[in-house]
């Protein structure tokens, strides 16, 4: 059974897409803790993130600070936080979360109530900054 991210990736269940290049896809979390959540994720399904192929990584990691400077330019925000949990969903993925407290990252707190017109308004500003600043990926 592919994952729900693998099926994402492949377009059959939708997503709020922000980026993509040759390895990944990055788009925001459904549930996000602050607006502008990102999840960035390998299109080759591994669950966790430490057993990718050290070209994997090196790969995911670098897509993943693209993604944050976009998500720093379209988001009010300090900083761009970064964590991985992977508790709930089999396949590797980086946490980028928009930060102007330590307390905005936490994932037991109250979670961010974003309408889905916002949540779209919020990923094309992201990928709009992505095209911008690597058009290389498109
Ligand atoms: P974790 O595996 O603990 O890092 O958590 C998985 C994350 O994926 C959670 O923050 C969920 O809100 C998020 N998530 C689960 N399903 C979807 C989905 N269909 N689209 C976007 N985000 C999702």
């Amino acid at each position: 059974m592919p994952s729900i991210f693998s099926r994402i990736i492949a377009g059959e269940i939708p997503s709020y897409k922000v980026a993509e290049d040759e390895n990944n896809y990055a788009f925001l979390d459904i549930n996000p803790l602050r607006p502008g959540h990102v999840l960035v994720v390998p299109k080759h399904e591994t669950d966790y993130i430490f057993d990718l192929t050290d070209e994997e990584y090196a790969s995911l990691t670098l897509f993943a600070k693209r993604v944050a400077e976009a998500v720093k330019c379209a988001v009010t925000c300090k900083r761009v936080g970064v964590a991985v949990l992977g508790m709930e969903v089999p396949h590797a993925h980086i946490h980028l979360v928009p930060l102007n407290a330590e307390s905005d990252l936490n994932f037991f707190g109250e979670h961010a109530k974003v309408e889905a017109e916002e949540m779209q308004r919020i990923a094309d500003a992201i990928a709009s900054h992505m095209t911008e600043n690597h058009p290389e990926l498109f």
